[in-house]
């Protein structure tokens, strides 16, 4: 028997959009994926923090993921009241289900910095490294860590990929999503509760809570 192919896809979601979701279920159809999990970060370690609480950013990528029957979400990372590493997380869902193959998602502005993630190599011993085309942000633009990594470690066929337990890394062909949380937050602050990029009921949650009216504290 094949093993199961599953996906992790972690962010702040801060809120959770359509260019988040939509390049990520386009290229885990493409693999084959049986399942990606959503796991909303608790206290993200590259970057500022949120601007809504975890309790909020979870309800919204519940509602936004059940759109999608491959989507699944965790609180694993919210629960555990610490900085969320993607390699502790991916540790434990590996122990969890040692039969699975990994499928780590992340945006090319993330592979920019990936040489800087907490025991970043370790991820690619445990998983595959899967890169979604992002507008505004360029491979080109690779510091030298990056481009090792990827001399080392880049698969260009999918069906490579399809076979590798960890260590490949593959940078999709994905539709671009000219979108950003960042912008969303803007507009939400402006007043614009309803966006083409939000989800119906996320746009409903976000008005009816309140949610990104004051200006989020550094
Ligand atoms: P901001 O847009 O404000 O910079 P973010 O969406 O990048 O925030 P996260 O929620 O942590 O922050 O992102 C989770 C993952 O989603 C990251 O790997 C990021 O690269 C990816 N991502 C975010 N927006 C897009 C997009 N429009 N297209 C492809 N990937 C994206």
């Amino acid at each position: 028997m094949s093993a199961e192919l599953a996906g992790l896809y972690g962010g702040t979601f801060d809120p959770i959009h359509q260019g988040h979701l939509a390049p990520v279920e386009q290229i885990a159809a493409q693999i084959g994926l049986e399942q990606v999990v959503l796991m909303p970060c608790h206290i993200p370690p590259h970057r500022q923090s949120p601007a809504v609480d975890s309790t909020h950013r979870l309800a919204m990528v519940k509602l936004a993921a059940a759109a999608y029957p491959r989507f699944r979400v965790s609180d694993w990372e919210i629960s555990r009241q610490a900085p969320s590493y993607t390699v502790d997380t991916l540790h434990h869902l590996c122990q969890t289900w040692p039969d699975k193959h990994w499928y780590v998602f992340i945006g090319m502005d993330s592979l920019l910095s990936f040489h800087r993630w907490h025991r970043y190599q370790d991820i690619l011993t445990m998983a595959n490294l899967v890169v979604a085309l992002r507008p505004g942000a360029f491979i080109e633009a690779a510091e030298a860590e990056i481009t090792r990594l990827l001399a080392e470690h880049q698969v260009e066929d999918i069906d490579a990929l399809k076979h590798s337990k960890a260590g490949a890394i593959y940078l999709a062909e994905n539709e671009l999503q000219d979108v950003s949380a960042t912008e969303l937050r803007q507009q939400l602050q402006a007043g614009n509760t309803s966006h083409p990029m939000l989800n119906a009921d996320v746009s409903r949650y976000i008005a009816h809570n309140g949610l990104y009216q004051t200006t989020p504290q550094a």
